[in-house]
Order: C-alpha cells, then structure tokens, then sequence
C-alpha cells in the first residue's frame, strides 16, 4: 500500500467504526479539514476497503462486531506501513501498550473530542510527510533519524549532544508523540526495555536527558506530567 503524501488536505481517511453517530460525526469533523473520508463497520470490510482504497490513515475502533481492532491492525501491518490511530473505549495502559506494540501510531480513548481526534488525525498525516525529511523538528530540537543525532536547532548539527541510545530512543518519541504525553509503559517499548525490571530506571534515564538538555537551554522541553507521563515541548 502506497502512503506518498505532500499534503494532509485531501489526504484519504478509513473510519473503523460500528457506531454509526460515531461515525458520522467523526467523518464530517475531518471532511472540514479537508480530509476524504470512507466509513465502514467492522474489520472485514476494514480490510477490504485498505486494500482497494489506499487510505493513508486509519482510525481503528477496538471493539467491532465481528472481533478486536488489535486484529485488524495486525493484518493491515502485514500489508504495509499505513498509519493507525486506535479508537477504544477501554482506557486501559495494557491496551495502549497492544496497541503501540503492533505499530499503532496514536490512541484516543472514548468519548472523544472530534475537534481533538482531527487534530491527532492531521498531526499523524503531517508526520507521515515529514518522514521523506529525516531530519525532525520539535520545541527547539532537530532529530536526524538516519544519523541518531540530536542537536538545538539554534545551533546547528555541529554541536550535536552526546546522548547513550536509550537516551536517544527516549528523546525520539517523545518528539514523535507532542504534544501528546507519553506514559512510561510507552516510553519503555520505545527503548526496547519492557520489562518491570527497567521500569524505575526509567526515570534515571529520563532524569539524565533533561541535565544534558539543561546544559544546552533546554530544560524544560520535557514536561513531568505528574501520575501520567511526559511530554515534549512543540515550540
Ligand atoms: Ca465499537
């Protein structure tokens, strides 16, 4: 499946979604962003609709008529890299992780804003055409991806910082998520350290990348959010 993009308007958007308010209004929130929509109602047609139509999103609800959301993700993964937002009404930390773990790209638990879920959308779309450009760009940071460099935008590639790679794996989600916050199950995938053992280490690493941040100025680009995770700065 092609997910070429230049532009987020007119970009095509698969709704998974057996609630037809739901849908409906989820559909006309991003057809006002000038999104295309299609909607469908359980993961058989999801599948068939991804194939055909090329979608360069998907929002994915986790409980359908005919199984779990998770599964469809699943599939649509062995056929490509189109970007997912799972949609659930469980908020649980368990499901988050099912979901980050098979390649979702964002999560939005119900009830939802449309306003927000829109927003995600975009940001998710905009990412996807960043990616062409290996070098991202967030609150102050630039992140080469094909390098593992990480530098103050303000002062150039040359004065990259010194970073071990769980550090680096750190810094690069958070930047990947704002201005969403990340919570530690997460944050923990990303460096490839899920395990309960790593867990309080966490926060030692956590700790270590705001100090070395701090020595350039840019201590508070990663925000505590207190009981729920951490956030980076976008501006
Ligand atoms: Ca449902």
């Amino acid at each position: 499946m092609s997910t070429e993009l230049h532009n987020a308007r007119g970009a095509r958007v698969l709704i998974v979604e057996d609630e037809p308010a739901i849908a409906q209004t989820v559909a006309a929130y991003l057809g006002r962003e000038g999104l295309h929509t299609r909607t469908c109602a359980d993961g058989e047609n999801a599948l068939r609709i991804a194939i055909d139509w090329t979608p360069q999103l998907v929002l994915l609800d986790v409980r359908l008529p005919d199984g779990s959301g998770f599964d469809v993700l699943r599939e649509l993964r062995r056929h490509g890299d189109t970007p997912v937002i799972m949609v659930t009404a469980m908020d649980q930390e368990a499901d988050r992780v099912s979901g980050f773990r098979l390649g979702a790209d964002d999560y939005v638990v119900k009830p939802f804003s449309p306003l927000e879920l829109a927003a995600r959308a975009l940001a998710v779309l905009r990412r996807g055409i960043r990616q062409g450009d290996p070098v991202l760009s967030a609150g102050g940071l630039s992140i080469d991806r094909a390098a593992r460099q990480v530098w103050p935008t303000s002062l150039g590639r040359q004065q990259s910082i010194l970073l071990t790679r769980i550090e680096y794996e750190l810094i690069l989600r958070l930047a990947l998520a704002a201005p969403r916050v990340v919570g530690r199950a997460e944050l923990l995938l990303a460096c490839n350290q899920a395990s309960e053992a790593y867990d309080r280490t966490i926060d030692t690493h956590l700790y270590n990348t705001r100090r070395k941040l701090r020595s350039y100025g840019l201590g508070d680009w990663l925000t505590t959010v207190r009981g729920i995770g951490y956030c980076a700065r976008t501006k």
